[in-house]
């Protein structure tokens, strides 16, 4: 399987604009934003999405979530509200075979998405 680009950005080999470091996981700002606020989540561990995790991924899945809440909560957004979304395969959207999670927020969102 071949290195992404969010495997790159871990290991400091391409830069980002970090928000947020912990033991398991990284948040940084999205290179294309689409709303004011646009964060991606990623954790440590590599997981490629959420149909190909399974139940060993519950604690990670977890930190990724909670990471979210700590990045609108550090950008001003969580109480205006916001958007989590996680891309998953061809027909969900997802460019990067590393599980992200969008935090996305800022302005008011529409539904349903196209
Ligand atoms: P997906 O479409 O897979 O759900 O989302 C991938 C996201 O990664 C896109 O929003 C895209 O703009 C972002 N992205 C792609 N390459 C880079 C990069 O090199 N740096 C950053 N910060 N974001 C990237």
């Amino acid at each position: 399987m071949s290195v992404t680009i969010f495997e790159r950005i871990l290991s400091g080999e391409i830069p980002c604009k970090k928000v947020w470091e912990d033991d398991h996981t990284l948040a940084f700002h999205d290179i294309a934003p689409q709303a004011p606020v646009h964060v991606l989540v990623i954790p440590k561990r590599k997981i490629v999405n959420v149909a190909q995790s399974d139940d060993a991924d519950v604690e990670i899945l977890g930190h990724v979530l909670l990471t979210a809440r700590k990045v609108a909560q550090l950008l001003g957004i969580d109480v205006s509200g916001y958007r989590l979304v996680m891309n998953n395969g061809n027909d969900g959207g997802q460019t990067v075979d590393y599980l992200h999670c969008h935090v996305l927020g800022g302005r008011p969102l529409r539904w349903p998405p196209g």
